[in-house]
């Protein structure tokens, strides 16, 4: 049911006018007339009024307010899904009881750095790979990526370790590549309202790891999970990365209330990246901690063996013997909330 306000002053030539377009969408209407105003209970799918006929509604003469119990996104919600989302790859059960780590540098620079990182961060308890082939870099002067000679080096670094692979799509056309050696395709911050590249990764049946966008509120997020489900793809991780705001303490303001937030929400899995968050290695584990403790599903880190020659995100890299600490650590922090890790 949806509710619609009218304005104190509103006419009864108004109210008939309202309620004859709700009755010719197949609704029905119960109406409440207070001494001050009357308020209108929708009744009937009111899932099938769109964003923009809801705001015609709003603009008509005599309507002050209209306020939707049902979600805009229906495949992503709780409503619609009350169990959790989970997401069997290659064996490990992303959104059950056990918390997945994502690890590895920023981008796949070179054969013998991915595959010291594979190893280190497996023997610390990684679960998945990570590596960008394709980056989204702000200059166009800087490090690109290796294309796919660096998804080769992934898949490599796979075969050795066991690792399932994590790596971002930037481009639709990149899809068929990207699709044999990937086992997540990422959709970063930066396109996380490319629409076409949303539909693309949505008729895949890989499971895609949409990043929150710089600037983008929880509902334009799962709005953008809703494109990927709507095309048919269920197997979507939201991972949150920090947001802009006035601070510049730290690259980004790590919005860990959104994980709270997307629990209630959502049945998908919701995993945090620290090291984006905060952009500084020292701040990483400090974060990634609270994530495990605010009921992350996972956690994506970046890690390099030689963080001062990274050809991106040398910064907020942790070396592998921090990362190896860090793990141990969140190990008493994940029981404490009823996970392990
Ligand atoms: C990344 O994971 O390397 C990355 C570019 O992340 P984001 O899209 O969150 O900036
Ligand atoms: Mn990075």
């Amino acid at each position: 049911m949806d509710i619609i306000v009218l304005t104190p002053g509103a006419t009864e030539k108004e109210l008939k006018h309202l309620v004859k377009k709700l009755k010719g969408r197949g609704l029905q209407v119960n109406i409440s007339k207070g001494t001050e105003r009357t308020i209108i209970g929708v009744i009937g799918d009111t899932s099938k009024i769109t964003e923009d006929e809801e705001n015609g509604i709003r603009a008509m003469p005599g309507v002050e307010d209209v306020m939707r119990i049902l979600k805009p996104y229906k495949l992503a919600s709780r409503e619609f899904k009350g169990e959790d989302t989970t997401i069997n790859v290659r064996g490990f059960l992303i959104g059950g009881r056990k918390i997945q780590v994502i690890a590895g540098p920023c981008a796949v620079e070179n054969k013998t750095v991915l595959m010291a990182v594979a190893e280190k961060v497996r023997e610390a308890g990684a679960t998945f790979i990570r590596g960008g082939a394709f980056k989204p870099r702000t200059s166009p002067y800087s490090f690109q990526g290796l294309g796919e000679e660096g998804l080769k080096y992934l898949a490599e670094a796979r075969k050795k370790t066991g690792l399932p692979v994590v790596t971002e799509i930037m481009d639709p056309r990149d899809m068929e590549i990207i699709s044999k050696y990937a086992d997540i395709i990422q959709i970063g911050t930066r396109n996380m309202q490319n629409f076409r590249l949303l539909l693309e990764v949505g008729i895949s049946s890989k499971p895609v790891m949409l990043k929150r966008g710089l600037s983008a509120t929880i509902k334009e997020w799962l709005m953008a999970a809703e494109y990927i489900m709507s095309r048919g793809n269920q197997n979507v991780i939201l991972c949150e990365r920090g947001i802009r705001t006035f601070e510049t303490a730290t690259r980004n303001t790590l919005d860990l209330s959104a994980v709270a937030v997307l629990k209630k929400l959502t049945h998908l899995p919701v995993f945090v990246d620290p090291s984006h968050g905060v952009g500084k290695w020292d701040l990483v584990a400090p974060m990634a901690k609270a994530a495990v403790a605010a009921g992350a599903d996972g956690l994506m880190i970046e890690v390099h063996t030689n963080p001062e020659e990274a050809l991106s995100d040398g910064e907020q890299s942790l070396r592998p013997p921090d990362f190896k600490k860090l793990m141990k650590e969140l190990k008493p922090i994940a029981l404490a909330v009823g996970r392990e890790i």
